[in-house]
C-alpha cells in the first residue's frame, strides 16, 4: 500500500514538478468593470483553489495591498479588476510585494487592463490590453511552448470570445499565441499575438492570459487549465529557483 502510494505520488510529482497550492496563502482581489463578471469569478476559483489546500482571503477592495502584515504573508495575489484606478499608495504596495516574491497571477481585463493610467502596474504585467477586433468572435489559440508546464501537454483550442490585440513587452515568456485573419481590422491581417506569458517582476512570478472574458469562456477545458497550471506556478516565487524566464523577441 505504501508502496503504491509513493509511486502514485512519484508519478505526479514527473507530471507535474510544481507542487501546487498546497499551504499557501492567497488573495484573490475582485472589482472594476462588472462586464467582465468579477464577482461571479470568485465562484469559478476560489473554492478550487481551496479544493488545492490554500487559504484565500476574498477581498473587495485594493486597500487589502495597504495592509502590509497580509501583504508580506502571502505567496499569491489574484487580481480581477478591469479599468477603476488604483491610488499612488496601493500601487506601490502591491509593486513592492510582488518584487519581494509574492506572485500575481490573472486573465483578461481583470489583470491586463486594470489601471489605464499606471505604467508601473503595466511594467509588472508585461501587457496592456489595446483591442479586440469585431468583439466576440471565432479564434484558435495555439501553444507554441510545450515544454513549459503551464501548457505542456495541451493541443491548440478555438475559443468563441474577445480576440485581445494588446501592447506586450517582447521579454516575457509567452507560451500561448493567437493569429488574427484581418476581417475585423485589415491592417493586421496575419499578426500574432502572445495570449498566455510568463515572466517575473522583482522575485515575484506574472501569470497572465487573455482568456477569460465571461466565466463561460472557462468552460473550454484549456483555457481553464492554463489558468489553473499558471495560478500554481505564480504562487510558487517563494519556493522555487527563480527561472530564466527572459526570451527577447529581438536577438542582437
Ligand atoms: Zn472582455
Amino acid at each position: 500500500m505504501l508502496f503504491l502510494l509513493t509511486s502514485l505520488i512519484a508519478a505526479n510529482a514527473a507530471d507535474y514538478p510544481d507542487p501546487g497550492l498546497k499551504g499557501k496563502k492567497v488573495l484573490y482581489v475582485w472589482g472594476g468593470w462588472a462586464g467582465h463578471e468579477p464577482k461571479q469569478s470568485v465562484d469559478v476559483f476560489v473554492p478550487w483553489m481551496r479544493s488545492e489546500g490554500a487559504e484565500v482571503i476574498v477581498s473587495e477592495t485594493l486597500d487589502s495591498y495597504l495592509d502590509e502584515k497580509l501583504m508580506e504573508s502571502l505567496d499569491l495575489i489574484v487580481q480581477i479588476w478591469t479599468m477603476g484606478s488604483i491610488t499612488n499608495d496601493q500601487e506601490a504596495a502591491l509593486l513592492k510585494a510582488v518584487e519581494r516574491g509574492v506572485g500575481l497571477a490573472g486573465w483578461h481585463g481583470g489583470t491586463g487592463d486594470s489601471f489605464r493610467n499606471n505604467v508601473n502596474y503595466q511594467f509588472m504585467i508585461g501587457g496592456q490590453w489595446v483591442a479586440h477586433p469585431g468583439g466576440v468572435i471565432d479564434y484558435s489559440v495555439n501553444i507554441t511552448n510545450s515544454k513549459d508546464p503551464v501548457t505542456k501537454g495541451l493541443s491548440d483550442f478555438n475559443m468563441h470570445s474577445e480576440q485581445y490585440y494588446m501592447h506586450v513587452d517582447p521579454n516575457v515568456k509567452v507560451l500561448a499565441t493567437t493569429s488574427f485573419t484581418g476581417e475585423h481590422a485589415a491592417w493586421i491581417e496575419g499578426s500574432v499575438m502572445p495570449v498566455v506569458w510568463k515572466k517575473y517582476y522583482g522575485n515575484g512570478r506574472v501569470f497572465y492570459s487573455s482568456l477569460g472574458h465571461v466565466m463561460a469562456d472557462f468552460e473550454v477545458p484549456q483555457a481553464l487549465e492554463i489558468q489553473k497550471r499558471g495560478i500554481r506556478w505564480a504562487s510558487e516565487s517563494k519556493y522555487q529557483e527563480k527561472e530564466k524566464w527572459l526570451s527577447p523577441v529581438y536577438q542582437k
